[in-house]
């Protein structure tokens, strides 16, 4: 399996290796304020096809920031992001970002998919309709087709007896699974994966992340993932960055971050968690 860091092509000159392994999310130099706070500064940062990137680090080091950013919840102050090679903002004109057109906004969010700490399901539709709701208005499947990719997606996720309840009769973990394969059935290419326990009583973490587990395992879908739960993220990542300040401080495969972390500030995160 390919780790980006690890990658054999890493020294080859640059336009050459994106044609070996193109990054499906890039970072250029990514930097966030608010007002006089500056919350990520100059972030680089690729993320290849299929790779699973779990962010850690205290709360308010800019994690869910960099992560709204790709969904072009945020605008950068500086810098631009790519998907599959494709500016999500454009150039600045007297100090504003001008955004990709809507549509070509459209077709770029679309290969992402975010799970949030707070599952906003419809209350007043079935399971079933929240997950076809999106296949249906946003790629224009039929109603036979959007069906067939939900119910499949239920089964994944292990709610197929629930199809027709509504979220008020399901439990939060339970809700939180819908949420994924709400996300899951649009087929994105990137997903992100916002503390998507955090909200939940403790008995109820286990569930959601073995699901999340089972379709990491699957491979395809690059991930990126917030988490505070340090064993699923040695479990599941290919690479962990460690967040601090608005700075990547330290990144690799989980076996050198959990076991050998070289800064003293993810030492201090890490003994935390012991
Ligand atoms: P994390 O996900 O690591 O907890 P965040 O990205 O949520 O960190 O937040 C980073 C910092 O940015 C925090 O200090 C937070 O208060 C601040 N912040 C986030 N969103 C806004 C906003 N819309 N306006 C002002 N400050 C914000």
């Amino acid at each position: 399996k390919l780790i980006y860091n690890e990658d054999p092509t890493k020294n080859i000159d640059c336009e050459v290796r994106k044609n070996i392994v193109r990054p499906i999310v890039t970072y250029n130099n990514i930097s966030k304020s608010y007002g006089d706070l500056q919350v990520l500064k100059n972030i680089d940062l690729e993320i290849a096809p299929g790779e699973k990137v779990a962010l850690i680090g205290p709360s308010g080091s800019g994690k869910t920031t960099l992560a709204r950013l790709l969904m072009t919840l945020e605008e950068p102050t500086s810098g631009t992001i790519e998907v599959e090679g494709e500016m999500l903002w454009h150039q600045r004109v007297n100090d504003k970002l001008i955004k990709a057109n809507e549509k070509h906004l459209h077709q770029v969010r679309g290969n992402i998919g975010m799970v949030f700490q707070h599952f906003n399901l419809f209350p007043h539709m079935t399971i079933l309709r929240n997950v076809m709701e999106a296949p249906r208005n946003v790629l224009g499947l039929s109603k036979e087709e959007a069906k067939e990719r939900a119910v499949k997606m239920l089964e994944q996720v292990g709610l197929s007896s629930k199809i027709d309840a509504y979220p008020a009769q399901l439990s939060g973990g339970q809700k939180q699974r819908v949420a994924i394969a709400r996300a899951l059935v649009m087929r994105p290419k990137v997903m992100l994966f916002d503390e998507p326990t955090s909200a939940l009583d403790p008995e109820l973490v286990g569930e959601v992340l073995e699901v999340i587990k089972a379709i990491a395992s699957e491979g395809e879908m690059a991930m990126l993932l917030i988490t505070h739960e340090m064993d699923f993220a040695k479990d599941v990542a290919d690479r962990i960055l460690f967040f601090d300040q608005g700075r990547i401080i330290e990144q690799g495969p989980p076996k050198k971050i959990f076991n050998n972390p070289e800064s003293e500030r993810l030492q201090t995160f890490l003994s935390r968690f012991n």
